[in-house]
């Protein structure tokens, strides 16, 4: 294939993206001591930014396709440089110029499936409420407290169901008022955004946008931290506004509330993780832990890398559909991490999270048998 640059493209994509975010890069190098991918593998965020400054990135360059849009080195740079948001710059590029390299070719299956379905697995638009299948859960009708979002995974991966059926007991039990938007409902859109395809995106956000105003919603739950993170902070640039809450802070709420009762013992060694997009991208940390120490013989640990620091499953930025080779997936450390805590159980709240995890956990030596991977969610039901 023909090598394709087109230095003044990347240039401007990267103005319009994050103004000239990259050119007071120093390259100081902070951001490559905590990227995860140097723990795995070799990887510079400092060197993309370089190249990318002077138009030089090759858009065939696997690395600009890595970035798991964690967040971790916005953290550290001292010069405010705009590394997502750069990096989305340089994919819409790629995207434009259609040029995947191997590992990232799923997405095109994924776009196309998102076009069609509004899911990205291709599974039928109409059979997307069939996880409530047996639960009597309504369609969302005006006046109801809460919509309940429970995103593409939740709708139809066989063990993120299980997680969808549990918040609905949850709910239940405590006798929160909710519908669902079932077959209207399309994917967020928020990793399709992060690969680069903004067209589709707006497309996707246009649709739930419509779907949720017409049906007269207001609030808004979700599963997922994806869900929360488009909901409060992308959706509103269609000039819409949504009270959105994620589960594990409207089951903290509950809890307090006396909604919730937890009568029953769940005598585990548990340690939670971070999700990216629940944690650093939008500082909800201490509603999972706190829910979770409510529950009757629970006994919460820590990682060592936790909240701020939390280690990133490698899920987010689309990666979650993206081919890791073994040996460079970052779940597989994050396993390991928990397992060395003594923690029998790891539990987030994460759709994304949870599958990597459960990935890691049947590839693990004793083929998983020494810890198991919980949505927070599944924890509480169990709790009730
Ligand atoms: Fe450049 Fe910021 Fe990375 Fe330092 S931390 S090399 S200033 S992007």
């Amino acid at each position: 294939m023909e090598m394709v640059t087109p230095f003044k493209e990347i240039i401007d994509a990267i103005k319009a993206a994050g103004g000239d975010g990259f050119k007071r890069c120093y390259q100081c190098g902070l951001c490559d001591t905590v990227c995860p991918w140097n723990k795995v593998t070799q990887f510079s965020m400092r060197k993309l930014v370089r190249e990318a400054t002077f138009g030089l990135t090759e858009i065939e360059s696997e690395d600009i396709w890595r970035c798991t849009t964690c967040g971790k080195c916005p953290q550290v740079c001292p010069r405010d440089v705009k590394q997502i948001e750069s990096g989305v710059a340089l994919r819409r590029i790629a995207t434009e110029y259609d040029v995947f390299p191997h590992s990232v070719q799923p997405i095109r299956a994924v776009a196309a499936n998102l076009r069609a379905e509004g899911n990205p697995f291709g599974e039928e638009r109409a059979k997307r409420a069939k996880w409530a299948e047996g639960l009597s859960v309504p369609i969302f009708a005006e006046g109801m407290e809460y919509l309940y979002s429970p995103c593409c995974y939740l709708s139809y991966d066989p063990r993120a169901r299980k997680i969808a059926r549990a918040t609905v007991e949850i709910l239940n039990k405590a006798g929160v008022e909710f519908g669902i938007l079932g077959p209207e409902e399309s994917c967020c859109g928020e990793s399709i955004r992060k690969t680069g395809d903004e067209a589709l995106f707006k497309s996707l956000a246009r649709q739930n946008i419509r779907a949720l105003v017409e049906r007269g919603v207001k609030k808004i739950v979700v599963s997922s931290p994806h869900c929360y993170h488009t909901y409060t902070r992308e959706y509103p640039e269609f000039m819409v506004h949504f009270e959105v809450v994620h589960i594990s802070q409207l089951l903290f709420r509950l809890i307090n509330e006396g909604r919730l009762k937890l009568g029953t013992e769940y005598a585990k060694k548990v340690t939670y993780h971070d999700p990216c997009y629940l944690g650093r991208h939008n500082g909800v940390y201490d509603e999972p832990r706190e829910a979770l120490k409510k529950i009757d013989g629970l006994d919460l640990c820590e990682m060592p890398e936790s909240r701020e620091n939390s280690f990133c499953c490698g899920g987010g930025g689309g990666r979650i559909w993206m081919e890791t080779p073994k040996g460079e997936r970052f779940s597989d450390l994050r396993l390991a991490q928990a397992v060395n805590a003594g923690a029998e159980v790891l539990a987030t709240a994460c759709p994304y999270c949870i599958t990597n995890f459960e990935d890691s956990r049947i590839n693990r030596p004793d083929g998983g048998a020494s810890i198991e991977i919980k949505d927070i969610t599944e924890i509480i039901r169990d709790a009730l």
